[in-house]
């Protein structure tokens, strides 16, 4: 096992047979799971070493994704949070180890995304002397031409001191319009309780900064519902914010209690209430979409990198990282296409080549079906006539005869056109 929880709990019962790979001991893996192959049960559990190194062998889910962690830890302590109490506080990896292990991705592995991760990607650089824009600045130097960059998950505290710079690096051609800002509630009293160290005026500031200085952002945020002291009135606000902003992307957490954080102290609210909060903001949800029929005939330049759940599409993002399918027959993965929207979903945008007429249909096997008979018809009847049934041809289908006759005739007169006439009836 491996991850916060088992870090964080290692003695709760489900985890008592199992072998722990700590936060801090992820280069030790092999050697934990051989030893327990053998039979024997480890835990490494000590965050007393430095974090494993960046440049770790690692298997990527997809080939044309590096997904690059920028940091361990974070600055805040967040009341329902377990993970902090896996990983501790803020380690930054260095600027030059992040830019090298982007850079050798790019031009040596051939990946197409760098994705940015970590606990709060706005607080990167603190412990170091450094802020998230200077190390942004240089990643985007090392992108090639074809390729872009995601940023992570960031909490609004540490953002809100560089909106101009984070703009700007957003509105970057190489750099999707995507920002990640788990907002969790918003109510200041339940967001007070929570620790989260802003308020709601903090998130609606970067929010709408965002909206008016990037082009077609979009911004993606969570939802904690029913935290133990949220009331009634702290999760209309929170239905109101949504209603605000109609997030594409929004994440719904029903509260859960993790062992031994502060506020899985707090009387937590009737299951049957917090369930309805859960359904009434899913409902919200869905009442809305960002893809409206209106979309309906965009031209859009995607990078497709992945096979859609459907085998049917390839998955493309456009600059805005709007989830764009593509029929797979058009993709080739890892490249960029254009593309003209034919339907909508909640989730994402259909579409075909720009290049392709609005009825035009690729070439497939259904097409060829058709000929296909035909050919067999063509050779069933041949055969008929040349083994089965001699004659066929002229009882049945004389005017086939004809032109069989006709075509007989002209090829004897071909190969005998340099010799004597001969008559032919
Ligand atoms: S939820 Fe809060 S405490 Fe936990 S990792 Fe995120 S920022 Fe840190």
């Amino acid at each position: 096992m491996a991850g916060c929880v088992s870090q964080a709990a290692p003695s709760e019962p489900w985890l008592q047979n199992v072998s722990i790979v700590g936060v801090k001991q992820i280069d030790r893996i092999v050697e934990v799971v051989g030893e327990t192959l053998k039979g024997n049960k480890v835990r490494l559990l000590t965050r007393n070493r430095p974090d494993a190194v960046l440049s770790l062998p690692k298997m990527r889910k997809n080939e044309l994704i590096e997904v690059l962690s920028i940091s361990t830890g974070c600055l805040n302590n967040c009341t329902y949070c377990k993970t902090k109490m896996a990983r501790g506080d803020l380690v930054s990896y260095p600027l030059a180890d992040l830019v090298e292990q982007a850079r050798a991705a790019f031009h040596d592995e051939g990946v197409k995304e760098l994705w940015l991760t970590s606990e709060d990607l706005g607080a990167w650089g603190r412990d170091i002397g450094l802020v998230l824009p200077d190390l942004l600045r240089e990643l985007v130097k090392v992108i090639p031409d074809g390729s872009m960059m995601r940023l992570g998950m960031t909490n609004p505290p540490y953002i809100l001191d560089h909106l101009e710079e984070i703009a700007e690096i957003l509105n970057h051609p190489k750099v999707y319009a995507f920002l990640h800002i788990p907002v969790q509630s918003a109510s200041d009293a339940v967001l007070n309780d929570m620790k989260r160290e802003y308020s709601r005026r903090h998130f609606e500031q970067i929010a709408d900064y965002m909206i008016a200085n990037v082009p077609n952002i979009y911004i993606a945020t969570d939802m904690i519902l029913a935290f133990p002291t949220e009331t009634l009135e702290d999760f209309e606000e929170s239905m109101e914010l949504v209603r605000k902003y109609k997030f594409p992307s929004l994440f719904i957490n029903q509260y859960y209690p993790r062992s031994g954080t502060p506020a899985a102290r707090l009387k937590k609210i009737d299951t049957v209430e917090a369930r309805k909060r859960t359904a009434a903001m899913s409902e919200l949800f869905r009442s809305y979409t960002r893809y409206t029929d209106e979309r309906i005939g965009e031209l859009h330049r995607v990078l497709v990198t992945e096979v859609a759940a459907d085998k049917l599409h390839g998955v493309g993002h456009n600059k805005s990282y709007e989830q764009i399918l593509v029929p797979l027959e058009y993709c080739k993965m890892g490249e960029w296409i254009e593309v003209r929207v034919t339907a909508v979903t909640k989730f994402s945008m259909i579409s075909k080549p720009a290049s392709i007429q609005e009825d035009q249909q690729p070439l497939s096997l259904m097409h060829l079906f058709p000929l296909a008979v035909f050919c067999l018809v063509l050779i069933t009847l041949y055969s008929v006539d040349r083994f089965l049934y001699p004659g066929f041809f002229e009882e049945w289908l004389p005017f086939l005869a004809d032109a069989h006759h006709d075509e007989q005739q002209a090829e004897m007169w071909e190969h005998h056109d340099n010799s004597d006439p001969v008559f032919y009836e």
